[in-house]
């Protein structure tokens, strides 16, 4: 971050326009340690990473390398994966959409991607005329209550559906292998995977009353970094009371946020800043402007519930803010017109915080550069990537031993 607040005031110094871009610090120590921690508490679950929350080129490579799979959504997302090359297989994909177009069921048969979600019987007969071949996985609805996003009103069976839809899929000779559930992204009390693990061994049964043999199992995303380890407990002991014998059986995840959301932070310059207005109640505290906003990284505020944590970063050009520092509320605003474009409603920082300084916001991975629009002609912010921390030396090894597979950059 200091590297990149340095440079751009060099830059600026020079005259260059927008010397000042907000920018991300993406930092894949960071995506390596959480790959190892998911290995430590989750051995038997492979991480099929979810693509949507962040197809960062170089997390998707090193994420590969390191022996994930992956959850696509869309034919884009596919192609993306498969560029990667370095050995990624379609097998290693699972087409977790259960509502596709049908020429993307099309593209994923010539791509040879079979794994695919569905959750209704229109699908089936989707499937059944683009890739008759398709391994299906039938999403089931699973307690979203306790998620920051629920899924339920869009995705997945009740349980009472699935008999009627294994019997449509044996009826249109289709292979079903498994089934998968989302608990919603962001789920803050973990013990819902009991439950839905639960569920998930009664399609199992309900699959052999319909004449199929599974062998698959999905326990979906929306795993919270700070709730980790209680998540993995909760599955752990789900998954041995459930199916106790399952050497046969394939057990995936499909985390997204929790691989990305810490290992990006973001850089935002304030442009501009207006004093309190003593006569006016609606700007009676400090307001700055800083170069990114909800119409970019920040639409996480809108569309994943987000708050966003200002920190100094950088005042009066150095980054070591004196304790004792005078503070004064404030709200910050991004850079477009719009007035829903709004970052913090009420924020304390120091009061002698003016425009040229930075502020920081962490914890920036998860469901922002994707979603981003450059709305009034503000381009979505760059990335700077660093690897600095725990695991430098094997993230470095990891991404060299990918490139010497044909792993190339397609970005
Ligand atoms: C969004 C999504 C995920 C990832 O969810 P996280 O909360 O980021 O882990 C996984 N699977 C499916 C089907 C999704 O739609």
């Amino acid at each position: 971050m200091r590297s990149g607040v340095l440079n751009a005031s060099r830059l600026s110094s020079n005259g260059v326009p927008d010397a000042e871009r907000a920018f991300f610090v993406a930092d894949l120590c960071e995506v390596y340690q959480q790959y190892q921690r998911w290995c430590k508490n989750l051995p038997e679950i492979q991480p099929h990473y979810a693509v949507k929350s962040n197809p960062d080129p170089y997390v998707l490579r090193l994420l590969a390398a390191l022996g994930a799979g992956f959850d696509c959504a869309s034919n884009q997302e596919i192609n993306q994966v498969l560029a990667l090359g370095g050995g990624v297989e379609p097998s290693n994909i699972i087409f977790a959409n259960p509502c596709k177009a049908i020429s993307f069921v099309r593209a994923a048969a010539r791509a040879g991607v079979d794994k695919m979600t569905f959750d209704n019987v229109d699908e089936l007969y989707k499937i059944a005329r683009a890739h008759p071949r398709a391994k299906l996985v039938i999403r089931i609805l699973a307690d979203d209550s306790k998620s920051i996003c629920a899924f339920n009103v869009k995705f997945g069976a009740a349980l009472s559906a699935v008999p009627g839809l294994l019997a449509k899929a044996k009826e249109l000779n289709l292979d079903v292998i498994g089934v998968s559930f989302h608990v919603g992204s962001g789920c803050y009390d973990p013990s819902v995977y009991t439950d839905a693990i639960s569920r998930c061994r009664k399609v199992f049964d309900m699959a052999q009353d319909a004449g199929y043999e599974f062998d698959f199992l999905d326990v979906g995303g929306g795993f919270e970094d700070s709730l980790f380890e209680q998540a993995a407990a909760y599955l752990r002991d789900a998954i041995d009371e459930y199916f106790p014998e399952r050497k046969h059986i394939k057990i995936i995840a499909e985390p997204g946020r929790y691989f990305v959301s810490n290992a990006f932070r973001l850089a935002t310059n304030i442009i501009a800043r207006r004093a309190p207005q003593a006569d006016a109640n609606a700007h009676a505290k400090v307001m700055y402007y800083i170069n990114d906003g909800v119409y970019g990284a920040f639409n996480c505020l809108m569309f994943d519930h987000a708050v966003a944590r200002p920190y100094v970063l950088c005042m009066d050009s150095s980054f070591h803010v004196p304790v004792g520092e005078t503070l004064s509320r404030c709200s910050i605003w991004g850079p477009t017109c719009d007035s829903i474009d709004k970052i913090c409603e009420d924020a304390e920082l120091p009061a002698r915080l003016q425009a040229g300084d930075w502020l920081g916001f962490d914890g920036m991975g998860a469901y922002t550069i994707c979603a981003a629009s450059q709305f009034n002609g503000f381009q979505v912010s760059k990335v700077v990537y660093t690897a600095g921390g725990d695991g430098e030396m094997e993230v470095r090894v990891a991404l060299a031993k990918f490139a010497a597979r044909g792993g190339g950059l397609q970005a």
